[in-house]
């Protein structure tokens, strides 16, 4: 047996429950994981909720890092004792994780597995939307969303790196600061000033190429109506509920590209995640990015992690650690 987070039923925190499990068998062409570390994401909370369905009961967890345990029969990139880091479907808020070695990464000495836990889904992320979903390149003017956010900090700085200048939103001053430290030119505080309206003034009428939107349903109209002729808008996510439907000849306004990407989809195979997870860490050695971790919780504290990723205070990545 294991302990682990276990979902019987979607909800508030309080169906995040510490169970007893059954510890995962290894599977010909999987690997079972000893767990050191699981990164939280706002998807553990989409799952926990119901807004992305999945069977119950379920655990949770999308990333984590440790050890290998087990190596399944026809596994040959990896052996018993091996530090990696992974991304995995719904099993890492647990001592033990059955993975698929497509999503597995060796972990370079240089990197702690705390930092490798908390790497691999908002940095493929932030270099997936950066590098795919829209080609970041000198001369742009980007918007982005949660800017003091785990994925907005990332977003800023490789934003920053490609030679764009960066217009980022955060709720509050502090949060500004920490926008600013990872590179952001221009604050809007969201909350409390009209987005687009800002974005003019910033801009001087110009608009933004593109903007890379977390928040959604808050924050989609108007990272529409911030947009230069022929920008992109890549809405990513959810963090204040989901975008509603929209009619699709809005778009016509300004030739606007709409892209709603998904991490998971650009990184499918071994050759994609491997190439994607090798020019994050070239990108990690060369300084272009820096990772903060903001909070640690034990595993049987996984519900006050999600109260803190809920509450807005996020500052950088949030991790829970495992005996
Ligand atoms: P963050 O650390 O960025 O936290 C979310 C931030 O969103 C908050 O800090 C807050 O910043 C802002 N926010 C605005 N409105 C709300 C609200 N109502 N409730 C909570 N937060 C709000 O989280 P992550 O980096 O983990 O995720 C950011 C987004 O990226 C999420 O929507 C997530 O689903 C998405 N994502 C998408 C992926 C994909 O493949 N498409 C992969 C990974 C993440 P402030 O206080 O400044 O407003």
């Amino acid at each position: 047996m294991m302990n682990a987070i276990q979902v019987s039923e979607p909800g508030d925190i309080s169906v995040l429950e510490y169970v007893q499990v059954e510890k995962p068998v290894v599977a010909p062409g999987k690997i079972v994981v000893k767990n050191a570390f699981s990164g939280v994401n706002f998807i553990d909370t989409y799952f926990r909720t119901g807004l992305y369905p999945t069977t119950m009961p379920t655990l949770l967890g999308r990333e984590g890092s440790g050890t290998v345990a087990e190596v399944g029969e026809g596994v040959t990139d990896f052996k018993v004792g091996d530090k990696v880091a992974f991304l995995t479907a719904n099993n890492s808020y647990a001592q033990y994780s059955l993975v698929d070695p497509t999503m597995v990464a060796h972990v370079p000495d240089s990197i702690g597995l705390d930092v490798a836990a908390a790497i691999l889904l908002q940095g493929l992320t932030a270099l997936t939307l950066t590098t795919r979903s829209y080609l970041v390149k000198k001369g742009d003017i980007i918007l982005v969303h949660a800017a003091a956010g785990g994925t907005g900090r990332l977003l800023v700085q490789l934003c920053k790196y490609f030679g764009a200048t960066v217009i980022g939103t955060t709720s509050t001053e502090e949060k500004a600061l920490l926008a600013i430290e990872s590179g952001a030119d221009h604050i809007i505080y969201y909350n409390r000033e009209d987005v687009p309206t800002r974005v003019r003034e910033i801009t001087g009428g110009r608009m933004v190429n593109a903007v890379f939107d977390g928040v959604g349903k808050a924050t989609f109209q108007g990272s529409f109506d911030s947009l230069a002729r022929c920008g992109t808008l890549v809405s990513f996510g959810n963090a204040s509920g989901k975008v509603p439907p929209i009619e699709i000849n809005m778009l016509s306004k300004g030739n606007i590209t709409l892209l709603r990407p998904t991490l998971f989809f650009y990184i499918t195979t071994r050759q994609e995640f491997t190439e994607a997870s090798q020019e994050m860490f070239n990108l990690i050695e060369k300084g272009a990015i820096k990772f903060n971790i903001c909070e640690v919780f034990e595993l049987p504290r996984a519900a006050d992690a999600h109260t803190f990723l809920e509450s807005r205070k996020t500052t950088g990545k949030i991790l829970i650690s495992i005996d």
